[in-house]
């Protein structure tokens, strides 16, 4: 079994050789066949000297050095592009996370997990970060079901076939488990201990948040409608446009109540009812978002591929 570790970093030169030590240690203790890359995300620090160095002194010891900062999706799926182990797991690399954990994650991925999603449970962070981040975690396990305690968290590890299947762009690492459940993928969590941040500072401010729910709202939109968005487009145009027909029945009854119920009065109301705006504006926007839907159904016929409609777990 061949450990692949995937530290993706952004000027965090002072904690990298305490680092190395530690997974050094780990690896030793436990007999690990154990790979090491360490991704620098457009450092503009030390960090890349330092991964040189480590790397010129360990040969299970990998750098990729982006020529700027990509962000940290970028950098982990840079890092499971060249990972060649039969399990990965991430971890960042500002010693907030432990080594000392890797044990458990694996033995509960021999358990049968294809994902194992670490739980800060008591997090080192000032309050700001923690008190939205629960917020945040409540809401992504409402929208999407993986009930996970901490979704943010860097320490990870997954079965390599996991990562094959999942391409990570923008901000998408924190929503890995989720998009791996969504293809069938058996998630679980482990409690880790976490440290406080010793050297450099936290690249993430309060806007991680706000970034946070709009990605929650795309992943939530495309795991469930990414096929078929006519099926969420459509039921809202639809839903539109009955109300419309509601406000156009009520439009008239009142109508011909004021005028008095004579046939004249029934097709002058009925033809009224036509041109109001309770009628006429619900019926338009019904149409937009159906007409949207069409729009979108168009980008996915010509965009998908067939095969990714469904995931095999065996075959014999
Ligand atoms: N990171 C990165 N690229 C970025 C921002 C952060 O590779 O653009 C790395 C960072 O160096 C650290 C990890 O991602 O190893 C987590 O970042 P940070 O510790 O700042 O987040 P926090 O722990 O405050 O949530
Ligand atoms: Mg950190």
């Amino acid at each position: 079994m061949q450990l692949s570790l995937v530290i993706p970093l952004y000027n965090e030169a002072e904690s990298l050789e305490q680092l190395h030590r530690e997974i050094c240690g780990v690896a030793e203790k436990n007999n690990y066949n154990v790979e090491i890359i360490f991704i620098d995300d457009g450092s503009t620090d030390q960090s890349w000297n330092i991964i040189e160095k480590i790397s010129a002194n360990d040969s299970r010891v990998r750098g990729i050095q982006f020529r700027r900062n990509f962000g940290k999706a970028a950098a982990l799926q840079a890092g499971f592009k060249a990972a060649q182990g039969d399990f990965i797991l991430t971890l960042d690399a500002d010693l907030q996370d432990d080594p000392k954990e890797i044990p458990d994650f694996l033995r509960l991925m021999e358990t049968g997990l294809d994902v194992v999603s670490g739980w800060k449970q008591r997090r080192h962070d000032p309050w700001h970060k923690v008190f939205p981040s629960r917020v945040f975690n409540g809401m992504i396990g409402f929208m999407t079901g993986v009930k996970l305690h901490d979704h943010n968290c860097g320490m990870k590890c997954y079965r390599r076939e996991v990562l094959d299947e999942i391409a990570l762009y923008g901000e998408r690492h924190r929503f890995i488990p989720v998009l791996a459940a969504a293809r069938g993928y058996k998630v679980g969590e482990k409690v880790v201990a976490h440290r406080a941040r010793q050297f450099g500072q936290s690249k993430y401010g309060f806007t991680r948040f706000a970034k946070g729910f709009l990605d929650l709202l795309t992943i939530w939109f495309l795991t469930r409608y990414g096929q078929r968005p006519q099926h969420f487009l459509g039921t809202i145009g639809l839903t539109i446009i009955a109300l419309g027909i509601v406000g156009y029945c009520l439009q008239v009854i009142g109508l011909m109540l004021g005028l008095g119920i004579t046939v004249a009065n029934i097709f002058v109301a009925c033809v009224a009812g036509l041109f109001s705006p309770y009628f006429l504006v619900p019926i338009l926007l019904g149409v937009l978002f159906i007409a949207l839907g069409f729009v979108a159904e168009l980008f996915v016929s010509k965009t998908i591929q067939a095969d990714t409609c469904y995931a095999v777990r065996k075959e014999r």
